[in-house]
This record gives C-alpha cells, structure tokens and sequence, in this order.
C-alpha cells in the first residue's frame, strides 16, 4: 500500500511540476510580450513629436525666406508645441520608473486642500480655458499631510483629462468633503464618461480607451501617475461614470489629519 501510494504522489508531484513549468513558460512569455508592447508604445510617443519637430525645422531651414510671416509662425508653434509634449511624456516617465522602482520620497506637509486645489487650477488654467469650473470646497475641511507637489499633479492631470475628453465648454468640477477619518476630493466632467469594463483598466500604464483617437494626444501615463502619487499619500483613487447625466467622476481618499484647519485671521 505505501508503495502504491509513493508512487500516486511521485506522479503527482511530477503532473505539479509540469502544469508550474508551463505557467513558468506562460508568465515568461507574457512578461516578453508586454515588454515589446511598452517599448513600441514608448517608441510611436516619442517618434510622433520628434516627426512633427523635424518636418517644421526643415521646412523653416529650406523655405523661411519664401514663407508668408504667417505660416513661419505656425510652424515655430509647431515646434514648441511638440517640444512641449515629449518634455512632459519624458517627465511622466520618468514619474513612472519612481513609483514603480519605488524610488518615491514623498515630502510631507501640513497642506490646506483648497490651496492645492487653487494652483492646480492656475497651472491647468490654459487647458481648461472656456470650461467653467465649479469648486465645492466646505471652510472646515481638516488639513491633510501630504506632499502637495504630488497632489497638485494629480489634480492637474484629472483637470488635464477632464478638459481633453469632454466637449469644449462643458462644465468641470472640483468638489472636497471629509468623510470620517478621510477627506474626499472628486473631478467631475461632462463628458463620455468610460465604458464600465474599464473603470479599473484605465489607471493601467499606456492604457487607452480610445486607442485610435489621434485628435487628443496622450500617453495612458496620466492616471496611472495619479494612482501611484495618491496610494504614495496613503489614499485611494476610483474611476466612475456619472449616474445623472454623461460623465466621468474620479474619486481621491486621503487621510485627514486630526489637526484642524488653523482659523483664518479675523479682519
Ligand atoms: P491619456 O489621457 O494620456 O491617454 P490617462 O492615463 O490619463 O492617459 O487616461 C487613460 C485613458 O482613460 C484615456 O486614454 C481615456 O481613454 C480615458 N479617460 C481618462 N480620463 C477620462 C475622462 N475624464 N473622460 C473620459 N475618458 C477618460
């Protein structure tokens, strides 16, 4: 009997190994796989830009004297806008290899929501032009301890996103409330809202829902970056769809510190 049974287990033991071989092999080949994918992401984001520098360049070197003011103007813009876009495509990379090497030294403060809030929407000012902004932001909500560079460029990067997928003109809005031990801060917009399968796919890195979409330039890094600065703070970040109209809404949880807020000078 204890023969028979050693012998059950050897096999068994070899079929475990088998089927862990071949999830070895499976794995190996997922990671080689999404590796090649990143790196053909990477390359298409980089060689975009620079395409679009190198024709406008040229095209000032071999032609600026025939060119109507107008047109080198046009093109100048061209260059600096592109320059612009793989700066930041450079820099949220280079956001992406900290959070994930864990390299993140977050510089904690004792930080007033709505001051973050009030820089995060001059920096977007620009982007967000001709979208009227809605702020919610009740008088006594605790602080936070938190780095607010890391804060201010989550809401930049919702304000960024809500004012690229919704139609120019439609409404955005930054709400804060505390809720227990935690303060809530929710960007809401008015536009197509995600489809529900990918509510959690899209804080994935280089992950798009519209992959086609050339008109709004972007790179999936946008919400992955907002993901690992706000889990970075101690806090939590959802996706949802508005349930009364057309919309996205993304939620921020971070903890609150117990210090209250100090009170404003009397005047
Ligand atoms: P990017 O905007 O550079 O593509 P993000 O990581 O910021 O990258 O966003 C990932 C994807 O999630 C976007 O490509 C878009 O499909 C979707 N998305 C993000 N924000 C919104 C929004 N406010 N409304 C609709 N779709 C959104």
């Amino acid at each position: 009997l204890l023969d028979a049974l050693a012998d059950q287990a050897a096999v068994a033991i070899e079929r475990i190994q088998l089927v862990a071989d071949v999830d070895r092999a499976k794995l190996a080949a997922e990671a080689d796989r999404l590796r090649s994918a990143l790196l053909t992401s990477i390359s298409h984001d980089l060689k975009t830009p620079l395409a679009s520098i190198l024709g406008a360049a040229g095209t000032l070197r071999d032609y600026r004297q025939a060119l109507p003011e107008e047109d080198r103007t046009a093109l100048l813009a061209t260059v600096i806008d592109e320059s612009e876009r793989l700066n930041r495509f450079i820099a949220n990379l280079l956001d992406m290899t900290r959070i994930e090497s864990g390299a993140m030294e977050p510089n904690a403060a004792l930080v007033d929501v709505a001051d973050v809030v009030g820089s995060a929407l001059r920096r977007a000012a620009k982007i967000t032009a001709g979208h009227p902004i809605e702020t919610a932001l009740p008088d006594d909500l605790p602080m936070l301890r938190l780095d607010p560079v890391l804060f201010e460029q989550v809401l930049f990067n919702l304000l960024d996103n809500a004012a690229k997928y919704a139609a120019a003109g439609s409404a955005i809005a930054i709400r804060a409330r505390q809720d227990g031990g935690e303060v809530l801060v929710t960007v809401t917009d008015e536009g197509p809202g995600l489809p529900p399968t990918d509510l959690e796919r899209v804080f994935d890195s280089f992950y798009r829902v519209r992959k086609g979409d050339q008109v709004r330039a972007g790179t999936g890094l946008g919400l992955a970056i907002c993901r690992g600065f706000v889990e970075a703070m101690g806090g939590t970040i959802t996706a949802a769809n508005r349930t009364d109209r057309s919309g996205a809404v993304f939620t921020i949880r971070l903890p609150a510190e117990s210090q209250p807020k100090p009170l404003e000078p009397q005047t």
